[in-house]
């Protein structure tokens, strides 16, 4: 099963029709059918390593200042409590707990209301600790990788460029030199496999502060990138930036 990061960008993608969300509607037609998807969200960064473990998990709307159409919108798919029994073996002896409050967040759902819109693919979300080092994060992608051959599809949902504190309307599709700069080094160590620059991204050079200005959606890369096998093909199903500073670069490992 190849593996995906999404640069997920605005939460109202999950209901607009743009050259984004039109590039994850032929991605998901593209793909073969997994049997069910573990999703690692940029919204999802806690203390601690959970599943959903839920038959039924909730749409989440951690949003704030959106429209109510966006708060009426639904992503009903099935939980897995199998697949989240087999993560947690999986990352043994690592404490994974089970959780049944969470459900899928907006990183989750803004994505996969275009990747899979019949919402008929049973999904499971993993958390990221947040008190752990980027090497914990790719080694636990790594521990991971085994579930792509058992038909699982690892969606990690971030955006390698993103800093909303710099977001500048004027600059609609365009990107900041320095987002451009930061995007293309990451863009070229993903394709000499050099997963170690990956991982201490800060040494990428002086554009890494501005475009990762804290590290949760730059981290799901790390668990792409860990599920990765050595000399493994990578594509990029779509990029771009909007307004300056968010990046929407989407990365796809293996044959698609
Ligand atoms: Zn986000």
């Amino acid at each position: 099963m190849p593996a995906l990061f999404i640069g997920h960008g605005s939460p109202m993608n999950a209901l607009a029709d743009n050259r984004f969300t039109a590039a994850w509607r032929r991605l998901g037609a593209a793909l073969p059918r997994p049997r069910a998807i573990l999703v690692v969200s940029a919204h999802w960064h806690v203390p601690g390593t959970a599943v959903t473990a839920m038959a039924r998990p909730a749409t989440l709307h951690d949003v704030h200042g959106f429209p109510e159409s966006l708060f009426a919108f639904r992503y009903p798919a099935p939980g897995s409590p199998e697949l989240a029994a087999r993560v947690r073996q999986c990352l043994a002896p690592l404490r994974v707990a089970a959780d049944h409050d969470w459900g899928l967040d907006h990183g989750a759902w803004s994505v996969l209301a275009h990747l899979f819109p019949a919402a008929d693919v049973p999904v499971v979300q993993l958390s990221m600790d947040s008190r752990q080092p980027a090497q914990f994060h790719y080694y636990t992608g790594r521990r991971l990788a085994v579930l792509r051959e058992e038909g699982v599809l690892i969606l990690a949902s971030g955006g390698i460029v993103h800093n909303l504190g710099l977001l500048q309307p004027v600059f609609l599709d365009e990107g900041f030199d320095w987002a451009r700069a930061f995007e293309g080094a990451v863009r070229q160590r993903l394709l000499d496999g050099d997963h170690a620059a990956l991982v201490d991204w800060p040494g990428l050079g002086e554009a890494a502060r501005l475009a990762v200005p804290t590290p949760e959606h730059y981290l799901p890369l790390l668990y792409l990138v860990g599920a990765q096998e050595k000399g493994e093909k990578v594509s990029f199903p779509v990029e771009g930036f909007v307004m300056g500073s968010l990046g929407m670069l989407s990365i796809a490992i293996g044959d698609l």
